[in-house]
């Protein structure tokens, strides 16, 4: 197995790589563009493609902000409203896999920046269903968050006849290099259907799935090619125009606004996945099993990249979070009604060969970074290190008993913080 001279990553990554004849990757590659490029350009061409969309539509709002709480939400809106000037109609998939923090980050979202969200809530039986089918059809627990988070904002943009969706920035550019930020790729349904749904369209999954009905895929079909051009919609990255660095800009969100961060279990990224019980639990696990690595390989050579860690620190933080249970799997197997057995089953289905094979009845890892000799010319393409990498856990605001009671029953602000900001 071929991995990066540089990062930790390895040939076989989902979202596919190539490497140069230094054995750089191509996610290493477009990431020196964030040191080459001028940003300041960058951002004025951003500035100037927006403002075609003000006050355009009669919905009132400029554009579509899709949020979670977390994952650079802050950031995003606040980049959006106060430095773009646009009103945003913003829009929230409900994942079901809720953590108290993540309640509460985006109601302080939506309280502080005073802005409209428009939710999705599908009924729970319903999601249970649909995980359970994907589960069998990719080993994934979290197609439906995946599929309701990229088309939620989409049907919007049609139903209310909004054109733009402002999204934060793109994996596969981030990750892998399968662009250049002056590509200025924008959003589609192909890179939806073969990256984030792994090849499996709502259509796809209920047709290999004798139990689904197809009400119960509706809210993940995307919205027809004709209904997309009749209203012109488009969706942009903000990566592409500014320079996207999520620690940096989670940190300016915590002094600025009070976003929560929390410690994950299988990685040392505090900030960006805190409002879910699973994503950097059993989601994570998952993906190991099925990929012999996790996200904390992808944390870890995001950092690494930008120069806050060594190889070897990158190496050390890998080792420390791969193989770390996750404490929630009996959570998740309760509420989906799995037991271990058919869980493992379900995941076994889809461990990629390459590197997982199995051996007397026990599942064995072939490749792992952590094995591997170091790349011949890791020396020669190290980049300098220039600060250290501290993630921060920030102090819980005072959840009381009347703040959580709020937030928990969606009143959708909370009292006297727009004020105190
Ligand atoms: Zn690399």
């Amino acid at each position: 197995m071929q991995y990066c001279s540089r990062c930790l990553y390895p040939a076989h990554h989902p979202l596919n790589i190539t490497f140069d004849s230094e054995g750089v990757c191509s996610g290493c590659r477009v990431h020196e563009e964030k040191d080459t490029l001028d940003w300041t350009a960058r951002k004025a061409k951003l500035k100037a493609l927006v403002e075609g969309y003000r006050n355009r539509s009669s919905s009132g709002y400029d554009c579509i902000v899709p949020v979670s709480g977390a994952r650079d939400s802050y950031f995003i809106i606040h980049t959006v409203r106060r430095e773009l000037g646009l009103n945003p109609l913003l829009v929230s998939y409900n994942r079901h896999y809720n953590t108290r923090r993540g309640h509460r980050n985006l109601a302080y979202l939506r309280t502080i920046f005073d802005l409209d969200i428009y939710t999705q809530i599908i009924q729970p039986q319903t999601v249970k269903k649909v995980t359970r089918a994907a589960l069998r059809a990719r080993g994934s627990m979290y197609w439906h968050v995946l599929a309701g988070q990229t088309v939620w904002p989409v049907q919007v943009a049609v139903r209310y006849k909004i054109p733009l969706i402002i999204w934060g920035h793109h994996q596969g550019l981030d990750q892998v290099g399968m662009f250049s930020h002056t590509d200025e790729v924008e959003m589609t349904r192909k890179y939806r259907k073969e990256h984030d749904l792994m090849s499996l369209e709502a259509e796809d999954l209920l047709a290999q799935s004798p139990e689904l009905t197809e009400d119960d895929v509706q809210a993940y079909v995307y919205p027809h090619d004709k209904e997309l051009a009749k209203v012109g919609v488009r969706g942009i990255y903000l990566g592409n125009y500014i320079r996207w660095d999520t620690k940096r800009q989670h940190e300016a969100m915590i002094a600025r606004y009070g976003y929560e961060s929390a410690a994950q279990q299988r990685t040392f990224d505090t900030y960006n996945d805190v409002d879910c019980l699973h994503y950097s639990g059993l989601h994570d696990y998952i993906k190991f099993l099925k990929y012999g690595y996790g996200k904390v390989t992808d944390h870890a050579t995001r950092e690494l990249r930008f120069g806050r860690l060594s190889r070897d620190e990158a190496l050390a933080l890998v080792r420390k979070y791969r193989d770390v249970a996750p404490a929630d799997m009996p959570q998740f197997l309760t509420w989906i009604g799995l037991s271990e057995k058919e869980f493992h089953a379900a995941i076994d289905a889809h461990r990629d060969p390459r590197v997982w094979r199995r051996d007397g009845g026990q599942w064995k890892l072939l490749h792992s970074v952590l094995d591997a000799p170091p790349p011949s010319q890791a020396a020669r393409v190290a980049l300098p290190k220039r600060e250290d990498c501290v993630f921060e856990i920030t102090p819980s605001r005072d959840p009381t008993v009347r703040e959580d009671e709020y937030v928990l029953i969606d009143r959708g602000y909370v009292d006297g913080v727009a004020a105190r900001l």
